[in-house]
């Protein structure tokens, strides 16, 4: 996807997978975390999930994610809003949300005004990407 470059190119600096709290995960991204770990669900969960009631998130440790390690270490099983990130489809809605977006993430084209950037999303998530997901 050429065009996906123009827009976003992630430098790996880990920002967004900092922090005291994850993305949550949905049953898939459960089925596919565990498979990617490959042990028993009871143990990925054990060792790997913070779960809140029906909430189930990655643990933190020392301020990042559990799998971060200089990079995803679960880059194949990651969840979906991992995937996603930070192409989301609210940069489409406002220009605010844009900047903020863009303020967290180094890997947006900082070249490109918020129109520039929103026709290109918005033609690429036009052009067949599934459930608004772009990569
Ligand atoms: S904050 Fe942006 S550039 Fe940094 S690792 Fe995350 S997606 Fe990549
Ligand atoms: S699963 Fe990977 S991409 Fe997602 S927050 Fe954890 S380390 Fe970052």
């Amino acid at each position: 996807m050429p065009d996906l470059d123009k827009i976003f190119q992630c430098t790996q600096c880990g920002f967004c997978c900092h922090g005291e709290t994850t993305v949550s995960l949905d049953e898939e991204d459960q089925r596919r975390m565990i498979a990617a770990v490959e042990k028993p669900a009871d143990e990925v969960a054990a060792q790997f999930w913070r779960i809140t009631g029906s909430i189930v998130q990655m643990k933190t440790v020392q301020g990042h994610c559990i799998f971060y390690d200089d990079g995803c270490t679960v880059y194949h099983g990651r969840p979906w809003r991992c995937k996603q990130w930070p192409l989301v489809p609210a940069l489409l809605e406002d220009e605010n949300n844009f900047l903020i977006i863009r303020d967290s993430c180094p890997g947006i084209n900082r070249k490109l005004s918020y129109e520039e950037f929103r026709e290109i999303m918005a033609r690429l998530l036009g052009e067949g990407a599934e459930n608004n997901r772009l990569s």
